[in-house]
């Protein structure tokens, strides 16, 4: 058997093409998988569990069918998605994990997470972070009609453009220091993350041992995915 991590989709209207994928994916090969992970970034912008946006009730409605035949189907928070709260979870039959997770995977002890937060050298980046993931902000902005919200989500967009945050931004690497430090805590010898669409299997040396980073890759142009069974992690590509 062998469990799936995908990260980074950004699924959004707009651009079809990743979202006709990502239901191939959920009604192939991810039906004969142990586990689904998806590791944030899911979607482009999520501004509430009640937003009516019907492509995005396209995607649950696949999430729930996946989950309906029995694969258990995991989400960890993205910095675009991380308003998805328990509606979602309880709609599709997700379960949510909190950023970092750390796993069994077939004996090994994998440490999951988006990623962003190891990208400590954006200093104004992980300031808006700690604000955006604060619960009383959170409820702050449920409380808000969705065309507020809708407005608020512009202008924080205008205003990350503004401070030169934009795509490339965002593609902005992990510290190194952060990623070895995350390592010691949790004492794994294997990270598996995304959210820098930089798809890469890193060796790190350091206190004389040797850790393994895995990234997944984003599905602008073709899909990225970990594969993992009893012989390990494989990180590949799907072709559109
Ligand atoms: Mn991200």
């Amino acid at each position: 058997m062998t469990t799936l991590f995908i990260s980074d989709l950004h699924l959004d209207a707009n651009r079809p093409a990743i979202g006709v994928q990502f239901l191939a994916f959920l009604g192939g090969e991810a039906r004969q998988a142990e586990m689904l992970y998806i590791l944030g970034d899911l979607f482009e912008a999520w501004l509430g569990d009640d937003d009516p946006n019907p492509y995005y009730a396209d995607m649950k409605a696949a999430l729930r069918k996946l989950a309906d035949t029995g694969v258990p189907v995991f989400f960890m928070h993205g910095n675009r998605d991380f308003m998805i709260g328990e509606d979602f979870a309880s709609e599709t039959g997700v379960t949510i994990l909190g950023d970092p997770a750390v796993v069994d995977l077939y004996g090994e002890k994998v440490l999951l997470s988006h990623g962003d937060a190891l990208c400590t050298d954006d200093v104004e980046y992980q300031k808006i972070r700690a604000m955006t993931r604060d619960p009383a902000w959170q409820a702050m902005m449920r409380a808000k009609t969705i065309e507020e919200r809708i407005k608020i989500a512009i202008a924080a967009r205008q205003a990350s453009l503004a401070r030169g945050e934009t795509l490339d931004d965002e593609i902005t690497d992990v510290n190194q220091d952060a990623v070895k430090e995350t390592i010691r805590k949790h004492g794994v010898d294997i990270l598996l993350h995304g959210h820098t669409h930089r798809p890469a299997i890193h060796e790190l040396k350091f206190d004389d041992r040797t850790a393994t980073r895995i990234v997944l890759g984003d599905w602008y142009e073709q899909g990225s995915v970990v594969r993992w069974d009893a012989d390990g992690p494989r990180l590949e590509t799907m072709p559109r």
